[in-house]
């Protein structure tokens, strides 16, 4: 049996990491599940799965399900929530399924109490790339991918000696506005931008499809996950997204993984890793018309993915800058305060206007954080 925490388990991730759990509930139990303030499906989590602590991270939002709730699961509220259920005792395995920075703390949390990480919060390791591999090789801990083209990039290199390897082949599905014009896009609505073709995500991550910013972040990704340097990280377009990445090895073989576009395959390997086992969803068949697409990314109009490999080059602060100036931009547009290309202007006017760098610890990375928060939100209010 392997005991699961699940940081964010209301989420698109998070839900979709019970659905497995209860497809083989001989094999995992979940122990602990965390929400920001969505304590309704929360509740009904706790009811059907029975975890020993539930916690919820707005402090209303834990109120209002503590007044009401009368079972036997603890209760936590408040970011200690995340802390707790990073580090509960009986976890083997913390899946870290909450969006964005906030993510670093537990998960820092989480190797130092030696859990596995499965890790979907890509934020975490492009902001905190450095430390947390770092600490990661000091507790000897498993970071497992859940990002869908890590876990085919982790899977193609299984039985592969680095030697082997030339570079890694990210795919992206372009997302929905691939096709547009470029005149059109610096207009796309949030509506427009949150009809994913292929994918069913949070919010936050649509946006970050249709900017491809959230490509760039994947790159960075990449990089800390399986140590190749950015020369060696390609991105291709593949607009169906059954490939869900590629190794090309030396001799110029490809190696891809492929699929139907469904996270619970990657969320399960991360589980079952290294077995396999059966999962309940729509296999891919062969039989049915199958159209496979390439092209290159259009970088030209969604720049992001260029700035990506410029701050993951720099490395430093730089990345957690992109992404914590990214992620206020993402929410601004969200609430209609800001348009579509403002996004991309105000990730690059905050890295403008960042300082020389200090050493890369906890604390530095998470006053660097807030400080690209504060300055992005600024730069907002003046549009
Ligand atoms: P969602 O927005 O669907 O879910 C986010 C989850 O995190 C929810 O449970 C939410 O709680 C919780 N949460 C949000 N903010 C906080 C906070 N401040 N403190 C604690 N909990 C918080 O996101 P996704 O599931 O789409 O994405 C999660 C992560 O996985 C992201 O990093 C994303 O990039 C990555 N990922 C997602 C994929 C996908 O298919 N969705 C694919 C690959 C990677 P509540 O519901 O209460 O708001």
């Amino acid at each position: 049996m392997k005991y699961v925490s699940i940081l964010g388990s209301t989420g698109s991730i998070g839900t979709q990491t019970l659905d497995v759990i209860k497809q083989h509930p001989d094999q995992f139990k979940a122990v602990a599940l965390v929400a920001n303030k969505n304590i309704d499906l929360l509740e009904k989590q706790i009811n059907e799965f029975q975890p020993l602590i539930a916690g919820v991270v707005d402090e209303q939002a834990y109120t209002l399900l503590k007044d009401r709730y009368t079972g036997s699961t603890k209760l936590i509220g408040g970011k200690e929530a995340l802390i707790a259920a990073a580090t509960i005792q009986e976890a083997t395995m913390v899946i870290t399924a909450i969006v964005g920075a906030v993510g670093i703390e537990p998960t820092v949390e989480a190797i130092k109490a030696r859990k596995t990480i499965g890790l979907a919060n890509k934020e975490t390791l492009v902001a905190g790339g450095p430390l947390i591999t770092s600490i990661a090789k000091e507790y000897d801990v498993t970071i497992l991918p859940i990002d869908s083209e890590h876990s085919a990039i982790f899977q193609c290199l299984e039985g592969q000696t680095k030697a082997n390897v030339d570079s890694l082949i990210l795919t992206a599905s372009g997302g929905p506005l691939r096709t547009w014009p470029s005149e059109r896009i610096a207009s796309a609505t949030a509506a427009d931008c949150l009809k994913h073709p292929t994918w069913n995500m949070g919010s936050k991550i649509t946006i970050d499809s249709a900017s491809l910013f959230n490509k760039g972040l994947e790159v960075i990704e990449a990089h800390w996950l399986f140590g190749f340097d950015f020369d060696h990280i390609d991105v291709v377009v593949h607009p169906q997204s059954i490939i869900h990445s590629m190794i090309r090895l030396k001799d110029g073989a490809i190696l891809a993984q492929m699929g139907n576009p469904d996270m619970r395959e990657p969320i399960q390997y991360a589980l079952t890793y290294p077995d396999r086992m059966s999962l309940d969803m729509k296999h891919l068949d062969f039989k049915e018309l199958l159209t496979l697409e390439f092209m290159p990314p259009r970088v030209d109009d969604f720049p992001a993915l260029r700035l990506a490999y410029e701050v993951g080059k720099i490395g430093g602060f730089k990345p957690a800058v992109f992404n914590a100036a990214n992620e206020t931009a993402v929410y601004a547009f969200l609430d209609g305060k800001i348009v579509f290309s403002d996004i991309y202007k105000i990730v690059t006017a905050v890295l403008e206007s960042m300082g020389p760098d200090d050493t890369f610890t906890l604390d530095n990375l998470l006053a660097v954080d807030q400080w690209a928060r504060i300055k992005a939100t600024e730069f907002i209010n003046r549009r």
